[in-house]
């Protein structure tokens, strides 16, 4: 231990002290086989990579990487940069698949974390007192034990050789445990288990001070709240115990049109309300506004087998909703299967000669976006600027909002899918650290586009960027009570409109959890020091 101190504070010396030498050392990797296995990087492909990330606007590279083989280099990392005390500079930021959208993962000449790095020992699977049943209850359901810097794919396929699976999923599987955790993971499942952050039983975390908590509801609670949808400024999510149940194998995969967005709605309240909260599985819709293409459906492609795409009907310069739903099921069901998806499509009112259905595996349907992914990065369209712009607007307001937002801004895009479907507050604890707004059912609208052209014209980031400038202008001189999910701010009092009442107690945790604020600066909510 003696040894990885000395070497790690003299590296760390060299790197605040001596900013001016650091180049010179850049090619070294710097080895903690005394602690816990882990390894620094300094060499520029490793810290131009730290910079990276889905969003590709912000590029600030940290001075040294860290991957770390187990959850002391991670302690102990944080644990000398806190010991360091607030006349340091050093931050720290972990970083999960990079999926975020505005450098949130990035540690401007601070140590970037990592994640994917961190090895337990496997995956731990708890099958439960019954793993048949459907029970509601939490207390005896299965579970697996998973590193933060496992990706969901990889979870799928592990539980699936158990018959298990997560409840809650995001509509694309190739982010982290730690990544998702620490914003909400939100899906088409939501809608009946809430998002991933109440699908978490328990949490390893090291806090801002270096110290390995663990916390559940009922054990150092006040810590497990802050952390779920946390914007990593509490803690580094080192280990979390995800709920699971029985899986199905197979998937009914639905979608209906509608040119009438009152009676889309109408018909996705419907869905989600408790008297037919069994109805389908997963419930979510897209808006089709005037051209389709590739970018516009990369999310989810149907089977080409399929006669005729959704999400390619010819629309006729008309704004169409398109909703989405899934039935899980097993092949021995198939009968009731058939019979329960006719009888809840049969009080919907969707355009009569638009169902369109297919059949696919689990795996097939939760793992779609990844299909989508390869064919954009084949023709060079995944690693462009993604402006996304993504919202938690109330029940209340969704028709004015989507009267201006699709009847007037985004009438020309093509530039990405736009998904709108609603959710149950209830199922939100509100005890964690996300922000939503204060109605029992609320509307998540993911505005996603890909700038792929010149900076100026309509698909470029300039464009898109003044488009959300409007929809986020448009929602607060309307008092929508709209709040930004995945949220981006550059002031602290933005922040703290953002927060609303919630600001007072996360800047409490934030003093208890992080006081010097190390952890996570890329999401320029605190300075260090505070
Ligand atoms: P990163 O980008 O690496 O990190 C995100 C933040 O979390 C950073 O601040 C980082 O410091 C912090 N962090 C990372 N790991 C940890 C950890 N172990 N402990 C503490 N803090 C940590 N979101 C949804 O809810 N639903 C969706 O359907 C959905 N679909 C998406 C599809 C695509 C193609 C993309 C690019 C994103 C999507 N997202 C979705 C958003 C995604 O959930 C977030 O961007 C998430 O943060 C990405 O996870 P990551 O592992 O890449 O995290």
């Amino acid at each position: 231990l003696r040894s990885f101190t000395i070497l790690f504070l003299s590296c760390v010396t060299i790197i605040t002290r001596f900013d001016w030498c650091f180049s010179s050392i850049t090619t070294s990797s710097f080895s903690l086989n005394a602690v816990g296995g882990g390894h620094f990087s300094f060499d520029e492909t490793s810290l131009r990579n730290a910079a990276k990330d889905f969003g590709n606007r912000f590029q600030y590279q940290p001075i040294a990487v860290m991957n770390p083989e187990s959850v002391s280099d991670i302690a102990n990392t944080i644990k000398h940069v806190w010991l360091m005390g607030p006349t340091s500079h050093l931050t720290v930021a972990a970083r999960g698949h990079a999926h975020s959208l505005q450098g949130q993962a990035q540690a401007p000449n601070g140590i970037v974390i990592n994640m994917e790095s961190l090895k337990l020992p496997g995956m731990h699977l708890h099958l439960g007192a019954d793993s048949d049943s459907d029970s509601d209850s939490d207390s005896d359901s299965p579970y697996v034990d998973v590193s933060g810097g496992e990706l969901w794919i990889n979870i799928l396929h592990e539980t699936l050789r158990f018959g298990l699976t997560p409840r809650s999923w995001t509509d694309y599987l190739h982010l982290t445990v730690g990544g998702t955790l620490s914003n909400a993971g939100v899906s088409g499942q939501a809608f009946r288990h809430g998002p991933q952050i109440s699908n978490v039983q328990q949490l390893e975390i090291v806090t801002g001070t270096g110290q390995v908590v663990n916390c559940s509801k009922d054990e150092n609670g006040e810590l497990f709240h802050s952390v779920l949808g946390g914007l990593g400024q509490f803690g580094i999510i080192t280990r979390a115990r995800i709920l699971l149940e029985p899986a199905p194998t197979m998937v009914k995969w639905i979608r209906v049109l509608y040119s009438d967005f009152t009676a889309f709605t109408r018909d996705q309240e419907k869905l989600i309300s408790s008297e037919n909260n069994n109805a389908f599985d997963y419930i979510e819709g897209f808006v089709i506004i005037n051209r389709t293409g590739l970018l516009n459906n990369w999310r989810s492609t149907f089977n080409p087998q399929d006669p005729i795409q959704a999400n390619q009907f010819k629309s006729d310069g008309r704004t169409l909703f398109c909703l989405e739903l899934a039935k899980y099921f097993n092949p021995q069901d198939i009968d009731f299967v058939n019979e329960e998806v006719e009888k809840h499509l049969s009080y919907l009112h969707y355009i009569e000669s638009t169902l369109f259905l297919t059949e696919v595996t689990y795996v097939e349907f939760l793992d779609r976006v990844h299909v989508s992914e390869l064919k954009l990065r084949s023709k060079g369209l995944w690693d462009v600027p993604h402006p996304w712009l993504n919202l938690f607007v109330p029940r209340s307001n969704i028709h004015k909002f989507a009267e201006v937002v699709f009847g007037n801004i985004l009438t020309e895009t093509s530039n990405g899918p736009v998904l709108i479907y609603p959710v149950n507050k209830s199922k939100w604890d509100n005890r964690s650290s996300v922000v939503t707004p204060d109605e029992e059912v609320f509307y998540l609208v993911g505005i996603l586009a890909s700038a792929v052209g010149d900076s100026s014209g309509n698909d470029g980031i300039e464009h898109i960027e003044g488009e959300n400038r409007r929809i986020l202008e448009y929602c607060e001189r309307n008092n929508l009570g709209v709040k930004q999910y995945l949220p981006h701010y550059n002031t602290q009092e933005e922040w703290k409109a953002h927060f609303g009442p919630k600001w007072e107690s996360f800047l409490q945790r934030k003093s208890v959890y992080d006081p010097l604020a190390i952890l996570a600066p890329g999401q320029r909510i605190f300075q260090k020091a505070i």
